[in-house]
């Protein structure tokens, strides 16, 4: 699956303090219409929660921290699931000491700070999410 996009709007902001962060990155991508995109951040969280996709199980395993973390980077893309705006999103976090921990961005990480950038593409039609039987996830 591929198709070819022109950049549109980009939109740069902060999420409040306490905000969850996925959902906050949706809220404001479906606030500005935006049905494909591309999504970045950086900031701190005050406690996370993000995923690791088992492909053999196809299931997704939750690791979470009720610690202060950096956000090092925040990746990812909008798109449409169902009619909906849905961000897809992976997140390098660092601790105190400087380690690193990461995977797929799930709902329950909370904003300490975060400053954000999303870039909307504008195409012949937006790339909608399916399942993919072959692993069991919803994709372009
Ligand atoms: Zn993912």
């Amino acid at each position: 699956m591929e198709i070819t996009v022109s950049p549109g709007r980009r939109l740069l902001g902060r999420l409040a303090k306490g905000e969850d962060l996925l959902a906050g990155l949706e809220q404001r991508g479906a606030a500005a219409g935006i049905k494909l995109g591309a999504v970045r951040a950086i900031g701190a969280v005050s406690r996370a929660r993000f995923g690791y996709y088992h492909q053999t199980e196809r299931r997704y395993a939750f690791l979470e921290f009720s610690e202060p973390l950096e956000i090092l980077a925040l990746l990812g893309n909008v798109s449409l699931k169902d009619g909906q705006v849905m961000v897809h999103a992976h997140v390098t976090l660092a601790d105190a000491q400087g380690r690193a921990w990461g995977g797929h961005l799930a709902e329950g990480t909370l904003v300490f700070a975060c400053e954000y950038e999303i870039q909307e593409y504008l195409g012949e039609k937006p790339l909608a999410r399916a399942l993919d039987e072959e692993t069991g996830l919803f994709l372009w």
